[in-house]
């Protein structure tokens, strides 16, 4: 399904209050709520659709980001890479709250509250090779797993439904309320066989190895979530995120900005004067270059698509490079008399013509 606006999925303005946008929220989130349409997996689709904006739209700092970058802005969200929305444990545990008493702890059908496992980060350092590709690692963890042979029984406060039923009379007749389990905290399990090492909840820590599927382009700074590689819940609960921040490692011949590379490339006077051919580095290969004759320092060669790949697959970067003009810092007898025969030489007075492109045009256009 193409993507919706966040906005436009839960019917509001760009400019909706919090408040707004809350109620826009609740009304869909009761219109396509799983138990009044059961297997209906379109109703479902629209009530993650209608939780993914919310999530986002109800949180100052990610409103801003997608405001401001739109889907690209959500790096640490729905959206981001083993993302894939949010699933429904997810959105219980997140917005459980804004059903009030309509589903759920009311009389929607007891629903089960599911623990949720907090989500891991580590660091991952990439070399620039590694960001042009993409790249797979492996990465260890220690994380929250259920201890092996760990047994759950049913609650027998709760039988195993997490809530607790109680029958009022009123005047008006029986009222039936129900509540969460004080037993076992909704979750209608409680541990029965605890191996040893394990907590009172039957989990242990253990080291985990993880395969990380990094895209081509990511950038230092960025932050890509994998879905249910954090630490795991006891009780069938549904495990955390693993967050990986990406640190970029330096790298001895080129710089980065954005998709762009820029490499610094020195060229004899000579070669300068008479032109050549040059053979340029690229992040795994080579390039030759012509040097014309007659290039000045300062030059910038565009070898169009030799950058990065954008995360998002909208083609790749260049690779700029600057050509400066290495001036000998010694010299022969000899190479001294030469040059002194040219000093006064016509052809060496400099001479910058109006079409050169100045300094600042050159910044300018190292940056677009
Ligand atoms: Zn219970």
């Amino acid at each position: 399904m193409a993507k919706r606006d966040y906005y436009e999925t839960l019917g509001v303005g760009k400019g909706a209050s919090a408040s707004e946008i809350k109620k826009a929220y609740r009304k869909l989130a009761l219109k396509y709520h799983p138990d009044k349409n059961p297997d209906d997996a379109s109703a479902e689709e629209r009530f993650k659709e209608a939780a993914e904006a919310y999530e986002v739209l109800s949180d100052d700092t990610k409103r801003q980001q997608y405001d401001r970058f739109g889907y690209e802005g959500m790096r640490d969200g729905p959206g981001g890479f083993g993302g894939g929305g949010m699933n429904m444990d997810d959105i219980f545990s997140q917005f459980g709250d804004i059903f009030g008493g309509a589903f759920g702890g009311g009389g929607g059908g007891g629903r089960k509250r599911r623990m949720k496992g907090s989500n891991l980060r580590i660091k991952v350092k990439l070399t620039l090779e590694e960001v042009a590709e993409g790249v797979s690692k492996k990465v260890k963890v220690f994380k929250q797993v259920q201890a092996k042979g760990v047994e759950y029984t049913d609650c027998p406060t709760c039988h195993g439904t997490g809530q607790v039923r109680r029958v009022t009379n009123t005047i008006l007749g029986q009222m039936q309320t129900s509540s969460t389990c004080p037993d076992c905290q909704g979750t209608g399990q409680r541990v029965t066989r605890k191996p040893s090492g394990a907590d009172n909840l039957g989990m242990v820590r253990e080291e985990a190895v993880v395969n990380l599927e990094i895209p081509g382009g990511v950038e230092d700074g960025m932050q890509l979530s994998v879905r249910g590689e954090g630490n795991g819940a006891p009780m069938g609960g549904v495990p955390g995120d693993l967050i990986v921040m990406v640190e970029e490692l330096p790298h001895d011949l080129f710089q980065r900005n954005g998709k762009n590379l820029h490499h610094d490339h020195y060229i004899s006077f000579a070669d300068a004067a008479l032109g050549a051919t040059a053979e340029m580095p690229l992040l795994g290969g080579k390039a030759k270059i012509k040097i014309d004759a007659g290039t000045q320092s300062g030059k910038i060669v565009r070898l169009r698509g030799k950058g990065l790949p954008s995360v998002d697959s909208y083609g790749n970067g260049d690779l700029l490079i600057n050509l400066n003009v290495w001036t000998p810092k010694k010299l022969t007898k000899s190479e001294t008399k030469a040059l002194e025969e040219l000093r006064d030489s016509a052809n060496f007075q400099p001479e910058p013509d109006h079409g050169e492109r100045g300094f600042f045009d050159k910044v300018r256009d190292m940056f677009s």
